[in-house]
């Protein structure tokens, strides 16, 4: 009997199967490996003629097709089966859908968020998928820009320790635990530097720029083993990122020591072709991607022929394919692919799917997600409910019933709360068009229902419509085939919906107002010219304001918004950033005060598009903080949020105040909880360079710490940071400690006059 091809043999090393592997493969072969393609339409296709080595977008009963296919083929290379699993298994039915990443973001808790992600590769794994495509590391800048929600939000720290944390959670204790899932560090990198917000534009950034701030978090995940990452859609000096040797070579394989496998976003060969024009045919486009050192090239079914025809026509050496090809294999090899094919295991979709375990994990971090703006004392709506065993509010004795006026487009639309990349948001419409099942989304409406007092009545009136859509009038596709994304057409402002809103509201006890975006405001192709709500909100706000009742806005939105002054002087403002699931449940319980408001903003409120951008850690400048008409400071800032209590932050000292650049600043504050209920307080931590060789941010975070704070309690919190972390990236772009003085700036938000001060210097 022949003994079986050494590849097949998992006593060897992964390096020698590889090598054993790639000796058999044909060039065919090869560059079909390289080659990740949509199952949409069907698989026989791509794993016989065209020998993929992975799918992406494919539905369950093809990916099973898909399988059969390659264990069929002459060499039985199992598949590397992709999906976009982002906040949740984003388009299987029935998943678990948390907050949108800027919503857990919000928590800032790297904890919370790596369970959700330990989670979230349970439920994909039993369904056959190995690769997720998340997390984004992008920096929020523009607010504009479509994907914000997408994004751990504008601080390349927080977005560093919540990068790290899903990653982790993805990958699990190692690529050999049946539950792991490969993660995805993107877009690699830039790609959110937009110009006036427009997606996929080209990104205007220097070297200096990425190493500042763009890169950081990247590096972080690669050195921490982040198996994957992707390329994004952005030309940076007039090169696209597909293209880019200097991040792709020098700073990701090379600096950063980065062995893992590098994919391109959707069709990014295909558009050097077709919409960079930088390419004259795909042959061109192969040769130069490959050059480049991308591994798996997503969604360019051209690059099959284009790279055999680069190699024959001696523009591309069959080495340069093979090195893409073993770092797959190695991969697939590495996940035991070959001996587990890890398939769709439908007893195991039926115990981890959407459970009641990971509903409750996704309450947890909803609740966590929500951020406190504004509040008059009008918050908690009632400060003298308990909860019974099932989580429903229950009044004091004798307390009268009330009734809460739930009003607002928002306030009941499931879709939205799920937010983008989750069921029916676009992407794969055909998998799922009507979303997940409606029945495991609690709306703010339903949360009230579920939440409030037996003997309160819980009224609704959507008040206001947001939008219709229409078609594009440029053309349902472009060029590439693809379906543009309707346009949004405003709906006015509807007389009979605001007076019915009216009514409720003067009917009621307590009015929320729950307002915000809609799908087809958000994602990629989908940035906005304004930031302010559209439709009839405003008019709806501005007559709820008009009736005198304290009013509290919840603004359910992917990303922040600009509110009007009814909004902006209401009694109270929160933000939920598409908060997922139990979204709603979790609204009510912290309106009601069964839950104490927690969330911390990840990235801040402009008070007018036209302040673009508003990040907190911009670069020192010149001829001060002002427009002529408007101040340059945010609604909100980076780090706001507040409690239903008041803590008191005195008596920051830097006990270190002299130190090496190899020491830690040792510091402590003390905190007193002024008020009477208990605080989950987000001690942040800054550092400002006093003077800097080149110009700097003013501030940067570089720390915090949550803690739990009892009525009246009283404690003194030790702060350490590495002396090595007060870094800034010189002319040079080399990212280097000044010595000289600093200042350690501590307190509950980014806002100057929220922050103590106390200097320390670091000796040369
Ligand atoms: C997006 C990626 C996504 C990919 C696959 C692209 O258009 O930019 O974030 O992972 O599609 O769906």
């Amino acid at each position: 009997m022949n003994s079986p091809a050494p590849y097949r043999d998992p006593a060897l090393p992964v390096a020698e199967r590889v090598a054993d592997l790639i000796g058999r493969m044909t060039l065919p072969e090869k560059v079909g490996q390289m080659l990740q393609l949509s199952g949409m339409e069907g698989v026989e296709h791509l794993v016989r003629d065209l020998h993929v080595g992975s799918i992406l977008h494919t539905p369950p009963e093809r990916v099973v097709e898909a399988n059969a296919l390659a264990a069929e083929t002459r060499l039985g290379i199992p598949l590397l089966v992709a999906e976009d699993c982002i906040h949740g298994h984003s388009f299987w039915k029935g998943a678990t859908i948390y907050p949108t990443q800027l919503g857990m973001a919000a928590s800032w808790d790297p904890a919370l968020i790596e369970r959700v992600a330990r989670a979230t590769a349970v439920e994909t794994a039993a369904t056959g998928i190995h690769w997720t495509f998340s997390p984004v590391l992008c920096i929020t800048r523009d607010l504009r820009w479509g994907r914000v929600s997408e994004t751990f939000g504008e601080d390349p720290f927080l977005i560093g320790e919540f990068a790290s944390a899903m990653v982790r959670g993805y990958q699990g204790e190692g690529l050999t635990d049946p539950t792991a899932i490969l993660a995805t560090a993107k877009h690699f990198a830039g790609y959110s530097e937009t110009q006036g917000g427009r997606d996929a534009s080209e990104a205007d950034l220097s070297r200096r720029k990425m190493r500042s701030w763009f890169l950081p978090p990247f590096e972080r995940v690669a050195r921490e083993g982040c198996r994957t990452f992707m390329l994004g859609y952005q030309s940076i000096d007039g090169v696209p990122i597909t293209i880019n040797d200097w991040l792709l070579n020098e700073v990701l394989r090379g600096e950063w020591g980065y062995t893992g496998t590098l994919v391109t976003d959707w069709d990014n060969v295909g558009r050097m072709v077709w919409e960079q024009l930088i390419c004259a045919d795909h042959t061109e486009a192969a040769a130069k991607a490959v050059r480049a050192g991308n591994d798996v090239v997503m969604t360019t079914p051209q690059f099959y022929e284009g790279a055999l025809r680069a190699v024959a026509e001696g523009t591309l050496a069959e080495t340069d394919i093979d090195a893409a090809v073993r770092r797959i294999l190695t991969l697939k090899f590495e996940l035991g692919l070959f001996e587990d094919p890890r398939h769709p295991d439908p007893e195991r979709q039926a115990a981890v799917i959407g459970s009641a375990a990971h509903a409750e994990l996704n309450l947890e971090i909803t609740r966590r997600s929500l951020v406190l703006l504004r509040n008059d004392g009008t918050l908690p709506l009632d400060g003298g409910l308990t909860a019974d065993a099932d989580g429903r509010a229950v009044a004091a004795d004798g307390a009268a019933p009330r009734t809460v006026a739930v009003i607002g487009p928002n306030a009941d639309d499931p879709h939205t709360q799920l937010g983008d990349w989750a069921g029916a948001s676009g992407q794969t419409d055909w998998l799922m068009p009507d979303g997940h099942p409606r029945e495991m989304t609690q709306t703010v409406l339903d949360g009230f229902r579920a939440v409030a007092p037996e003997n309160w009545t819980v009224t609704h009136a959507r008040g206001a419509d947001i939008l219709t859509v229409g078609r594009d009038p440029e053309g349902a596709f472009f060029p590439d085939g693809q379906p543009r994304p309707d346009v949004v057409l405003p709906a006015e402002p509807d007389e009979a919906l605001i007076a019915e809103a009216v009514a409720a509201a003067e009917a009621a006890d307590h009015v929320v107002a729950v307002v915000g975006d809609r799908i087809e405001l958000v994602g990629e192709s989908r940035s906005t010219a304004t930031l302010e709500l559209v439709g009839g909100q405003v008019a709806l706000l501005d007559a709820l304001a008009a009736t005198g009742k304290p009013l509290v806005v919840v603004l359910l939105s992917s990303k922040p918004l600009v509110l009007p002054p009814s909004a902006l002087n209401a009694a109270a403002v929160v933000y939920a950033a598409n908060p997922g699931m139990r979204g709603g449940r979790a609204l009510a319980e912290m309106l009601l005060g069964l839950v104490e408001p927690s969330g911390r903003l990840p990235v801040s409120f402009a008070r007018h598009v036209g302040q673009q951008p508003t990040y907190y850690n911009q670069l020192r400048g010149q001829h001060g903080t002002r427009y002529a008409d408007l101040t340059q400071s945010p609604a909100f800032a980076f780090g706001e949020g507040l409690s239903y209590t008041t803590v008191e932050y005195r008596d920051l000292e830097v006990l270190t105040p002299v130190l090496e650049a190899e020491d830690t600043v040792r510091a402590r504050v003390t905190l007193t909880n002024t008020g009477d209920r208990p605080a989950l307080e987000t001690v942040q931590l800054y550092v400002s360079d006093t003077v800097t060789s080149v110009t700097w941010a003013a501030k940067e975070l570089k720390g915090y710490r949550q803690l739990r704070l009892a009525p009246g309690e009283s404690t003194t919190v030790a702060l350490e940071l590495p002396a090595a972390d007060c870094t800034l990236v010189d002319a040079a772009g080399n990212r280097v400690v000044e010595p000289g003085a600093f200042e350690l700036l501590v307190g509950p938000s980014s806002r100057d006059e929220a922050l103590l001060r106390a200097g320390f210097t670091i000796k040369g």
